[in-house]
């Protein structure tokens, strides 16, 4: 399992990855598991976070697309996991839909538009649940046991949040994605020009590694050039 540790020994696990990359923050006994994939990883996520002593970890949701949310009810029901999301998004999560999925580049348009036209995309909501935690702005981890914060990084979907350890790595969710190369531009995306805000709020933390749920890690060069280029559009 592929791990990151920060300057004071903070360890990041990304305890699943493949359709969504799920990271597990680890501060000595104390564990903040950032998303939770799919149901089909559900064993999967379930075995690792019983080997690494984690079943009591708290749920931090990125946001409340499916892909990041389907296993938050069924962590609830089986560790009682308490779960963080962002203020606007709390009733997505609550009754179980996806926060509006648009495209952002012209095939990713026309793509949504189709499941739309075909009624697809309700085929996509997941099982409820209640969250435990509203997020605002930002909220300190420090309380928690953690170096770091919880950061509005609104744009991909309007309750995007990024959790910020030491101002050193940040795990973004899908407020940048890594999968093309030299690129971090997300190909889903509600609001592309607050999203590209949100680049600069990540950026001015400070940290140098981002991490996000699609695709491999991306450093602070890239995201300042990505920035620099959509800024202007
Ligand atoms: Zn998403
Ligand atoms: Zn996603």
């Amino acid at each position: 399992m592929k791990s990151w540790k920060t300057k004071t020994g903070v360890r990041i696990y990304r305890i699943l990855n493949g359709r969504c990359n799920c990271y597990l923050i680890s501060n000595g006994n104390r564990f903040l598991l950032v998303d939770s994939g799919t149901k089909r990883d559900w064993n999967r996520l379930n075995k690792r976070l019983d080997k690494l002593g984690a079943t009591h970890a708290s749920l931090v949701l990125t946001h409340c697309h499916f892909d990041h949310a389907e296993n938050a009810a069924k962590l609830k029901q089986t560790h009682g996991t308490p779960v963080w999301v962002h203020r606007s998004e709390g009733t997505c999560l609550k009754n179980g839909e996806n926060p509006v999925i648009q495209g952002s580049t012209p095939v990713t348009k026309l793509l949504i538009q189709v499941l739309r036209w075909t009624r697809q995309l309700v085929r996509l909501n997941y099982a409820p649940v209640n969250h435990d935690c509203l997020v605002d702005e930002r909220l300190d981890l420090d309380p928690f046991g953690f170096p770091g914060y919880i950061l509005h990084t609104p744009g991909h979907t309007p309750g995007s949040l990024s959790v910020i350890i030491e101002n050193e790595i940040a795990l973004v969710g899908d407020t940048l994605f890594g999968i093309f190369r030299g690129s971090v531009f997300p190909p889903f995306a509600d609001n592309p020009k607050l999203m590209v805000q949100s680049w600069k709020k990540l950026l001015d933390t400070g940290c140098t590694t981002f991490l996000p749920a699609h695709g491999s890690e991306r450093d602070k060069a890239v995201l300042k050039r990505q920035y620099d280029k959509y800024i202007k559009l």
